[in-house]
């Protein structure tokens, strides 16, 4: 497949996950973490995937493609060979390979019950604890559920059981953020926003994803201003490769909702125009940067020099894994120490972001307090 010049491969990823994992100094491994961008849809790991096709009693199957998995590690297999939409240049690589967002709506599929709903996130709480996440904001696509029957009780029952469990056996604390899905209508996004209402107690923010071509955050004006008029926080993708990305981050940092967004989710090319640099950073939006899922679609040195640019503007940043399983099964972990050797951070600078994601998150301020104290009490060690 071809490649533009500087971006990595598949095999040249997996190499350069080994490579972090091996020559890492423990600090990255240890540091109590704060997760602001993943989506719970895209922590579905094979595992779980192969477990509830068999509860449900239906093949397993992955992507657009008919495959028959024979076994757990023939789907993991599949896994590997995700590639990003922008990578599709023919129609043979359009029949044969599978682009990322067809992986990850292919997953949506086996989400039917509360128990499947308490699985999925129950899942990823538990791989949290043993990379030391205490806190984090997992978004939920509402809308990629009930469009296919699901109940609302079913899907945040499942949730909420999963987030107290986690809260108190595994002292990871979290908080929901729903996402709008733009390529949807904005009175679908009303609708959803009426019914996560009832759920206010779990749920702090309301998000925005999906495909971003054409379609302008300022679509979602209507539900954005009302949301935070009711007491959330509101954020929004603003992704990559997608001719208006400026326009969508300048509208998610200064106008929307009268004042712009609390936060704003990926914007790596924020780093393009010296006026969004100053925009964003003097209006003091932090971003959740999740630089594993650029290196599908952009060079490693563009992402880097990016990163650098952002953090040396002053702009707060929390690190992020976005869809880990269908990103080379990149974690939080794996993130954190691909942007410490992309920005060249050195300890000290990494225990500055990781406060960073502690002070931009939305946690209640006896966890917040609780995990500074643990950062502080390693970096005094460091
Ligand atoms: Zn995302």
């Amino acid at each position: 497949m071809s490649l533009c010049p500087g971006q990595l491969s598949q095999q040249a990823r997996e190499a350069l996950k080994d490579e972090l994992i091996s020559n890492n100094s423990d600090l990255i491994l240890r540091l109590p973490k704060v997760e602001l961008h993943v989506h719970i849809e895209g922590t579905l790991t094979p595992e779980l995937r192969w477990k509830l096709a068999q509860r449900h009693g239906v093949p397993p199957r992955f992507g657009g493609t008919e495959a028959d998995f024979e076994s757990v590690q023939d789907l993991r297999k599949a896994h590997d060979n995700v590639v990003s939409s922008a990578q599709i240049r023919t129609p043979e690589q359009a029949r044969t390979l599978v682009t990322f967002s067809q992986a990850y709506y292919s997953g949506f599929e086996y989400l039917k019950t509360k128990n499947d709903f308490f699985d999925l996130a129950m899942n990823y709480f538990q791989l949290a604890a043993t990379m030391n996440v205490r806190y984090c904001e997992p978004f939920f696509d509402a809308q990629g559920h009930t469009s296919r029957g699901v109940a609302w009780e079913d899907m945040m029952e499942g949730f909420r059981e999963a987030q107290e469990r986690a809260s108190g056996e595994l002292n990871v604390h979290s908080s929901w953020i729903m996402c709008i899905l733009r390529d949807q209508s904005p009175e679908s996004a009303m609708d959803h926003y009426k019914e996560a209402l009832r759920y206010k107690d779990m749920i702090i923010g309301i998000g925005l994803d999906s495909n971003e071509l054409n379609r302008p955050p300022n679509l979602f004006e209507e539900v954005y201003t009302l949301a935070r008029k009711d007491g959330f926080k509101i954020t929004a993708h603003c992704d990559v490769g997608v001719e208006d990305t400026h326009e969508h981050i300048r509208q998610v940092a200064s106008t929307i909702a009268g004042t712009g967004l609390d936060r704003l989710d990926h914007g790596l090319h924020v780093a393009d125009e010296r006026r969004l640099l100053e925009l964003v950073a003097g209006r003091s939006v932090p971003m959740t940067i999740c630089p594993w899922a650029y290196l599908r679609r952009e060079t490693y040195d563009s992402i880097a020099e990016r990163l650098r640019l952002l953090f040396d503007a002053g702009i707060k940043m929390c690190i992020s894994s976005d869809s880990p399983v269908y990103m080379d099964e990149s974690w939080v972990t794996h993130n954190l120490l691909l942007a410490q050797k992309m920005g060249g951070f050195t300890d000290a600078e990494m225990v500055q972001i990781a406060r960073s994601a502690v002070d931009m998150s939305w946690a209640k301020p006896a966890v917040k307090k609780a995990i500074d104290l643990e950062i502080e009490a390693m970096y005094e060690m460091a």
